[in-house]
């Protein structure tokens, strides 16, 4: 498929940001976006990337009204040697496709939507931000756009890609994050979409989000919707236990989002001497386990925050502080592989990194 490219005149395009220390996340979009259009009939087509614009829809549009919608979440980081690389984004765009089969929805062609990501990123090169831990987030999302409103999948969908210039996830910056445990809230029960990237699970977290804010937290930290005793995940982050050389993380047992930054540590931490085990993990098992010192750090892993260590964890009984609040040398050890990975100062053994430029 060949993509229509429309750029913005120069003198159009938006200023750049100044200074890259205070990017936050997710504010800050670039002058350009890729749009692709599905029917059923002519499948995707037009293919293109054109000026960052608003998009117009009727009110009866099936997404505004039943939530048929997924996204990705990938980025593009520039190294010191001035390269651009893309970090497993093909595990991304093999998720999207996971998630459209479990929404009624169709899939991307895998190939094209890449090709996509990288030509509107060389597009937009000038605003990937070039400091460590800062990074162009690339955002690719579908949504069902009949104007119809009875429940049923759409007909017809617009893919879109759109790009932000990011630091740090949290306002914490890369400091330990508090986490709540609250049992009257559930993510993602069996059978559910809580494996899917999908819109409406993010919608339904929003609540207990809010209430993790106001005791303090940055996030939830998820348990199971049945027995409300196993760890699943964070609401955008899957969760990690350190018992010394031992990384434990839940496995992935259909309602936690299967993470790519995950799967990179499945495999990057046995190499770097870990043992990596994938069991659940009872909130209990968790709670005991920090104030015996049996767990020694707790850390969330996932492509916007990439390792997040975890300093507290609020019950309604008790708060339990993790590593003295403390960035622990774990979860700093993981950070600086996986961010000197990406940004190409370290090396690349798996692979997993694809150069703009080649
Ligand atoms: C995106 C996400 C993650 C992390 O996945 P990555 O592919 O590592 O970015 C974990 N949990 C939830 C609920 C998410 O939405």
């Amino acid at each position: 498929m060949e993509i229509a490219i429309q750029t913005l005149p120069e003198q159009q395009r938006k200023p750049l940001f100044t200074d890259s220390s205070s990017l936050g996340f997710g504010r800050i979009f670039t002058d350009h976006m890729f749009t692709m259009r599905y029917h059923p009939e002519k499948g995707w087509h037009e293919p293109k990337i054109e000026p960052y614009r608003a998009l117009e829809f009727e009110p009866a549009t099936i997404v505004f009204h039943y939530g048929q919608e997924i996204f990705e979440g990938t980025k593009a980081f520039v190294g010191e040697d001035g390269q651009v690389r893309l970090f497993r984004t093909d595990r991304n765009i093999a998720r999207m496709n996971r998630s459209a089969e479990r929404m009624c929805m169709p899939r991307v062609p895998e190939d094209v939507t890449l090709q996509a990501i990288e030509e509107l990123v060389r597009v937009d090169r000038r605003w990937i931000p070039k400091e460590r831990g800062t990074s162009l987030y690339i955002r690719p999302t579908m949504i069902g756009t009949d104007p119809f409103l009875g429940v049923r999948a759409s007909d017809t969908y617009l893919f879109f890609v759109i790009l932000s210039p990011v630091g740090a996830y949290y306002a914490e910056g890369f400091n330990p994050v508090s986490l709540l445990v609250d049992k009257r809230f559930t993510r993602a029960a069996t059978g559910g979409t809580g494996e899917a990237k999908a819109g409406g699970n993010y919608g339904g977290s929003l609540l207990a989000g809010r209430i993790a804010a106001e005791k303090g937290c940055a996030q939830v930290l998820w348990l199971d919707a049945k027995e409300h005793r196993w760890v699943e995940e964070v609401g955008a982050m899957n969760i990690w236990f350190a018992f010394g050389n031992k990384l434990v993380t839940p496995p992935l047992t259909g309602t936690i989002l299967p993470g790519v930054t995950r799967e990179s540590l499945v495999e990057l931490a046995p190499k770097l001497g870990y043992e990596v085990e994938q069991r659940q993990v009872a909130i209990d098992e968790v709670l005991s386990g920090i104030k015996s010192g049996e767990i020694t750090e707790v850390f969330g892993s996932g492509t916007a925050a990439v390792v997040s260590p975890v300093g507290k964890i609020v019950t309604e009984e008790e708060t339990v502080v993790i590593n003295d609040n403390k960035v622990g040398p774990v979860s700093q050890h993981l950070f600086d592989e996986l961010t000197g990975i990406q940004m190409g100062a370290k090396p690349d053994p798996f692979g997993w990194v694809r150069m703009l430029d080649k």
